[in-house]
């Protein structure tokens, strides 16, 4: 290989939901700590373009990266591990693969070949897993399959594991994720799952280096010492991946079966220091003894599936660690929301948030839940579609214009408080064609946000068609309710937050997806903070 990256591929076996994600987020954790320069790579066999057009019910959230890529949310796992973030080339879809290759076929690039999946196809992949590592900023990129081994639309992509391993001997292994399930009637650990797993990745032509083995119980010498012989891998190479009682103790756990360190010996790369992971094991005894506990509402239309929300769950992780207290979400169907029942489903919450979405389901439930908690004092935090129905509850309730909506759900609205973008009036195609990625705002000195951020000049992260509506500004503020956040060059209102209440901010933008461990994110952070205070416990 031309330059010295070296390649860790991620393979799942047995079934899927064995938390790859997390494993590859742990091992490039443990090789940051030990001093390597780390990205992870996520490549999606499924054949949307992105997730963007998905629903959240079959895919959980999408998150967005600085540079305006609507991707998978290991993405979010990544970078709230690595404090590190990605990039449009960490998430690579089958979509994407093939719209690529058909551009290039279309171009008359393939010079009349017959364009077919082994070479074409398995060249692009190819080349997409190298992008990353020709950067030159990485020493090691490791790059997670989606989906299981075995499963029709992952082969092209085991097959370019396959190649690249042959290609480069030298600088690329395998880590293969398994299951070895309990059974209760026998009252036994199994291993056999997992070697019918290696075995379809043998016939596939990929011999795995490494096994990590997820489990409920403790793998012992005897069951190491089998799947070792049985899976053609060395003993120090079976790895036991128990399950965790957090995410993030997982980069601990792996850390004392070496993961990183049998990880590097076979990369031929120095294991240079001890991995420094003071930070980390600070953040997991104080997430372990919060000194308090919160319960914060989240109001969204997805909460059936918690993956839908899972950067705001995880940015409260953060912000409760920061303040020392334990943030426990209640989880509120928006649907379920009326003006009848909104005090019993509410009225109880120390904070609540109003999440992000798109169109009708649930709209009025989050415009109901604004009204109680704008009314009776309750630290409130809306995200994006969040603060558009913040604006409309002020404009229906306080300004007394009943009339006034959102032009995503009445087009023709009278009084259209939150109105579509100019630049998105044009647009027809749905696909990443929203405002996304990150842009910078200008904080109000003085304002909440300001104080929460302690600067007046952010960047935040953006995913969204609809904008407050500055015709109106004017009548929002002379009644209280201040854009205290703005872009800079467009004057589009980026943050709202009201006066004379305890805490009340919304922002336009998605704060969730720049909070890491390392970072938590200064919004949720000052909001728990409020909340805190507002119950009396700072
Ligand atoms: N649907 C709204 C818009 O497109 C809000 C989007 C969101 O909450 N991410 O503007």
């Amino acid at each position: 290989m031309s330059n010295s990256t070296k390649y860790v591929f991620v393979t799942g076996g047995v079934t899927s939901s064995l938390g790859k994600g997390i494993i590859s987020a742990s091992l490039a954790k443990l090789l940051q700590a030990r001093g390597y320069s780390v990205t992870i790579q996520k490549l999606d066999p499924y054949i949307n373009v992105d997730p963007g057009t998905l629903n959240p019910y079959e895919h959980g959230e999408c998150f967005v990266t600085e540079d305006g890529a609507e991707t998978d949310l290991d993405l979010g796992h990544y970078e709230r591990f690595l404090n590190v973030p990605t990039s449009q080339a960490n998430n690579v879809t089958t979509g994407k693969i093939y719209q690529s290759v058909i551009d290039k076929e279309r171009r008359g690039d393939f010079l009349g070949k017959t364009v077919q999946v082994i070479p074409h196809i398995t060249d692009e992949i190819k080349e997409r897993i190298q992008i990353l590592g020709k950067k030159g900023t990485y020493d090691i990129v490791i790059t997670e399959i989606g989906g299981t081994v075995g499963d029709i639309e992952s082969l092209p992509y085991v097959e370019a594991v396959r190649q690249m391993m042959w290609e480069f001997e030298n600088d690329c292994i395998v880590l293969h994720l398994t299951l070895v399930p309990y059974l209760s009637a026998a009252g036994e650990l199994k291993t056999k799952p997992t070697q019918h797993s290696v075995k379809q990745l043998l016939e596939l032509g990929v011999q795995p280096d490494i096994l990590c083995c997820r489990t409920e119980y403790e793998l012992d010498l005897n069951l190491r010492r089998k799947i070792a012989k049985f899976c053609n891998v060395s003993m120090n190479a079976v790895i036991e991946a128990k399950d965790a009682e957090t995410i993030y103790d997982v980069p601990i756990l792996m850390q004392a079966e070496e993961l990183d360190k049998v990880v590097l010996e076979k990369l031929s790369l120095p294991t240079k220091s001890v991995p420094n992971l003071e930070s980390w094991c600070d953040f997991l005894s104080r997430l372990k003894q919060p000194k308090s506990e919160l319960r914060i509402g989240l109001v969204g239309k997805y909460v059936e599936l918690k993956d839908s929300y899972k950067s705001i769950s995880e940015a409260f992780i953060h912000a409760g660690v920061a303040n020392e207290t334990k943030v426990n979400i209640e989880w509120i169907h928006s649907e379920k929301i009326t003006q009848k029942n909104v005090k019993e489903l509410v009225g109880h919450l120390d904070g609540v948030l109003v999440a992000p979405g798109f169109g009708s389901r649930g709209i009025s439930g989050k415009i109901e839940t604004v009204r109680y908690v704008r009314e009776n004092n309750i630290p409130f935090l809306g995200i994006c579609l969040g603060m558009q129905c913040a604006v409309i509850e002020f404009a229906r309730n306080v300004l007394n214009w009943p009339e006034a909506h959102t032009t995503e759900i009445v087009e023709d609205c009278k009084v259209p408080v939150i109105n579509m973008m100019e630049e998105q009036k044009e647009i027809s195609e749905m696909g990443g064609t929203m405002r996304l990625g990150s842009y910078s705002c200008q904080l109000t000195p003085g304002s909440k946000v300001s104080l929460a951020y302690n600067t007046d000049k952010i960047k935040e992260r953006h995913r969204h068609r609809y904008e407050f509506n500055n015709e109106f500004l004017d009548i929002f503020e002379e009644n209280g309710l201040k854009a205290t956040g703005k872009n800079p060059e467009s004057g589009l209102v980026e943050v709202i937050e009201l006066e004379g209440h305890p805490w009340f901010v919304a922002s336009q933008f998605h704060p969730e997806y720049r909070s890491t461990v390392d970072n938590p994110h200064p919004l949720f952070v000052a909001f728990v903070h409020a909340v805190l205070e507002n119950k009396g416990l700072n």
